[in-house]
């Protein structure tokens, strides 16, 4: 199912909340209204009746009434009676055409019909001997559709004020979650590109009066903006203190290795004097070795490792590479077999001193992790602008657990099943590996089955210059 946005959850919440809020208040408001409405009805209509009494008098025997009687005051009708019910004069409201019953004081609810009526009847005395009913007659309906106006009126208007409060509840809820929504992509680019220098930057905003009111969201921006400051200043030491580390390690394991050669030229050595002078020479070397990657992934780090592209032919330095790690591995006793089998003539641009650095890394660990009698295949070839190249082994392969972390620096899977009949094995050569193909606008994987062996695959674009060397090429094939 899709993800409801937060935006969209807040939206739909305080809109049912707006919407139920204003249906009560409607109800509660339209209940007392009608209630008072009508009760001031019966009010009046009672106080008219009461006060039409001053408009009859009895002056020689003769019964007289005020003109005032006949007219229509708050919607209230008067009428006259005899005891006998029979009517003497007044006016009743048009539709009201039943006579009930007098009942003398009482207010009364008379339906007729789709019309409701109150009834009031009161009799009065007009003189010793002569008594009359005054009745007056309002309409229930007529004072209810007054209402029945406004509700009708409530519930056209209340869709819109629904659409009206869902959009502008969206465009505040979009513009409050704003800040999160940059944090997000500031995090994911972080991520990506592991690039700590990007800021959520809403504190620049701040003198444009946008974000005058700082409320939790701005305070969490500017929060995660600090941590960001004191990480990178943190990454930034720990490159520096590599660096210079590494610059200080470089001269003494020079003079250990000057002094080893040194010392193996004298003849005079015994053999057991010559073996341990050896694994001081060799150890030494492993450790320049692991200072030149440090070297070069903390320059890398701090983007002072130019690369220096020409355009060069990989077939032939592919080769070579493979050759000098079949001379190694047949140096060191090792009895497998390097097998090439590369394309002829792919030229790219490509720093050569880089693209060799990549070949030997894993080429050497191909070797390193093979078994005694393995054979390792080596390929290039080239198809659709990209130079495309595999190492294959047959070793010892990487456990699922391990495979996305051998990238990693100083990650070694398992250092126990190492062969180290060759090289120094630091954990960063793999590193060196990526960044120098991603520096080409490559990129590298791998696939491994522990126990059967593993693929390392680069790829990497054969670059501009290729069109011009082809273009190169044709002109002088035609002349
Ligand atoms: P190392 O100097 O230890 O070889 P790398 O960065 O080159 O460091 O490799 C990281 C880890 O990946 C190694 O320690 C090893 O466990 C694993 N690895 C690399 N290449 C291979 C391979 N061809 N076969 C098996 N494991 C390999």
């Amino acid at each position: 199912m899709r993800r409801i946005s937060l935006k969209l959850k807040l939206t739909l919440l305080y809109t049912f909340f707006m919407i139920l809020v204003t249906c009560a208040a409607l109800a509660i408001l339209f209940s007392l209204s009608t209630r008072e409405v009508l009760s001031s009805t019966q009010a009046q209509l009672e106080k008219r009746v009461q006060d039409s009494a001053d408009n009859i008098t009895m002056r020689d025997g003769e019964l007289r009434i005020d003109s005032d009687f006949y007219s229509v005051t708050r919607d209230v009708y008067l009428s006259l009676y005899d005891e006998n019910l029979y009517f003497l004069y007044g006016r009743k409201p048009y539709g009201f055409d039943i006579q009930p019953e007098i009942e003398d004081g009482q207010l009364r609810t008379i339906r007729d019909g789709s019309r409701e009526w109150y009834v009031y009847d009161m009799s009065f005395r007009v003189s010793e001997d002569y008594t009359v009913y005054i009745r007056g007659v309002t309409s229930v309906t007529d004072a209810e559709a007054s209402f029945t106006v406004t509700i009708r009126f409530a519930l056209i208007l209340l869709p819109g004020m629904v659409l009206v409060t869902a959009f502008v509840g969206y465009r505040f809820t979009r513009r409050t979650l704003l800040p999160v929504k940059k944090i997000t992509r500031t995090v994911q680019e972080i991520r990506a590109d592991a690039d700590l220098s990007r800021r959520i930057g809403l504190t620049e905003q701040k003198g444009s009066g946008k974000n005058r009111n700082r409320d939790e969201v701005y305070e969490l921006a500017e929060t995660f903006d600090e941590m960001l400051d004191e990480l990178e200043e943190v990454f930034q030491r720990e490159k520096q203190f590599t660096s210079d580390v590494s610059h200080e390690l470089r001269t003494p394991v020079s003079v250990i290795l000057a002094q080893c050669g040194a010392c193996l030229e004298d003849e005079t050595l015994s053999p057991q004097q010559r073996e341990q002078i050896m694994v001081i020479e060799k150890k030494a070397g492993d450790m320049a070795e692991m200072i030149s990657h440090l070297l070069f992934l903390s320059r890398a780090d701090q983007g002072r490792q130019p690369l220096h592209k020409e355009w060069l032919n990989l077939s032939e330095l592919t080769q070579m590479a493979a050759e000098e790690q079949q001379f190694l591995a047949d140096d060191a006793g090792r009895g497998l077999q390097i097998h090439c089998e590369i394309q002829p003539d792919i030229h790219a641009m490509a720093d050569e001193t880089f693209y060799i650095r990549m070949l030997v890394n894993l080429i050497s660990n191909a070797v390193a992790y093979s078994n005694e009698k393995g054979n390792i295949y080596v390929s290039l070839s080239s198809s659709g602008g990209w130079v495309n190249g595999a190492v294959k082994d047959e070793g010892i392969g990487i456990s699922e657990e391990d495979l996305p972390h051998i990238w990693e620096r100083f990650y070694r899977a398992d250092a126990s099943r190492t062969n180290r009949a060759q090289g120094s094995h630091s954990g960063l050569g793999l590193s060196m590996v990526k960044w120098i193909a991603e520096a080409h606008g490559g990129r590298v994987s791998v696939t491994s089955v522990p126990g059967k062996g593993s693929t390392f695959t680069f790829s990497m674009p054969v670059g501009e210059e290729e069109n011009i060397k082809n273009e190169k090429d044709e002109k002088n094939e035609k002349f």
